[in-house]
């Protein structure tokens, strides 16, 4: 079905606009303001990653950092611990790089022009368009992962709407509804409801039909295909990886280790990681510790998008055969600065899993 000659197409913007003010949300805490700085962190934020989690992360964020200058005269390290558990830290590093261009190339101010936004560090296209609409009300269309699934049911668009060709179809649907909307449409009310339908509504199994503003003329309605559409990606085999984790202790310290700024984790700090036993064993002599005398704790697997690693903990407890002296990207933490450190999600739950032993020696992690 072709958008230009949907027969309800002038009616759908006005039909999203009127539902959001009835069923839509109006209490989310970046919905207050039309400040793009907040608007723009909790964008960054709600990329792969639900509501309900990021209004914590973004609470807490913006405390510490209440206005872009700040977070641009930070250092990377003073802002990773207000991003670690939210994964996808690459969001991190260009969210920091992003606030110190905007600073230094545009006086502090983000820009208005989608096409300028979408020069900065982390800003794509629906990113951009919905900085743009919720900030300065700009008529731009978006077109995130709920928004593709409410489209492509709609109009019945079938393929992988993560393909070239299917992607050129539902920015064209959602330009042609734009094209075709009253020029005063609200977009920020607009751009919300879009976002609320396809997370609360037109949701992935079982859609609420029944309550939805579009269900006259929903393709996928019409023609009970709701369980077709979008279009499931092609499976790709599912990559594991095995690794080692090293828990050494002494003197109430942990021994971590500062990830590259690339790759997983980039940036955060997590606990020393090695390939094989091997390199595990070589790695403790180094250190003046004998893994032979360590403990061995439950594994705990990890998916990422594209990979799953299971990683196996051995713990080790000083003291060390000889002062250890550790490599210019490792440190010594002290337990009790762990709980503010920035480290993925399943090494703070290994440390806390190691919270008995430690508390035998009379400190625990939070
Ligand atoms: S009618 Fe149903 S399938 Fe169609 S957009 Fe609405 S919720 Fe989604």
């Amino acid at each position: 079905m072709l958008a230009n000659a949907h027969p309800a197409l002038e009616d759908f913007a006005a039909a999203i606009v009127h539902w959001q003010q009835q069923a839509g949300r109006h209490d989310l805490p970046w919905q207050t303001s039309r400040d793009p700085y907040p608007i723009w962190l909790s964008e960054i934020m709600l990329q792969q990653t639900q509501v309900s989690t990021v209004i914590n992360y973004y609470q807490r964020f913006l405390a510490r950092f209440p206005t872009l200058q700040a977070l641009a005269h930070a250092t990377q390290d003073e802002v990773m611990p207000y991003w670690a558990g939210l994964g996808y830290y690459a969001r991190a590093r260009n969210l920091h790089r992003c606030a110190q261009q905007v600073a230094e190339q545009w006086g502090g101010q983000f820009p208005r022009e989608v096409c300028d936004l979408q020069q900065l560090p982390g800003i794509g296209r629906s990113t951009a368009a919905a900085i743009a609409a919720f900030a300065y009300g700009e008529r731009q269309a978006i077109m995130d992962g709920n928004v593709k699934r409410v489209f492509t049911r709609y109009f019945g668009l079938y393929g992988n709407p993560a393909s070239r060709a299917v992607e050129i179809e539902l920015w064209d649907c959602a330009q042609s509804v734009l094209d075709a909307a009253d020029p005063k449409l609200d977009m920020a009310a607009y751009t919300q409801g879009l976002m609320d339908l396809g997370s609360g509504c037109c949701t992935r199994s079982r859609p609420s039909c029944e309550q939805c503003p579009l269900n006259t003329w929903c393709y996928a309605r019409l023609e009970s295909r709701q369980h077709e559409l979008p279009t499931p990606k092609p499976k790709k085999a599912g990559r594991e990886r095995q690794c080692k984790m090293l828990i050494l202790e002494q003197n109430g310290k942990i021994l971590l280790e500062h990830r590259p700024s690339r790759g997983i984790w980039g940036g955060l700090w997590s606990l020393p990681q090695y390939d094989d036993q091997h390199a595990l064993a070589d790695a403790c002599l180094g250190l003046g510790a004998d893994i032979e005398q360590g403990q061995k704790m439950a594994s705990l697997l990890h998916v990422f998008s594209h990979f799953k690693l299971h990683i196996e903990p051995w713990y080790l407890r000083g003291p060390l055969t000889r002062v250890a002296e550790p490599s210019p990207e490792q440190a010594w933490v002290a337990v009790e600065d762990l709980p503010g450190a920035a480290l993925p999600a399943p090494v703070r739950k290994l440390l806390c899993g190691i919270n008995e032993i430690i508390g035998s020696a009379g400190k625990h992690i939070p």
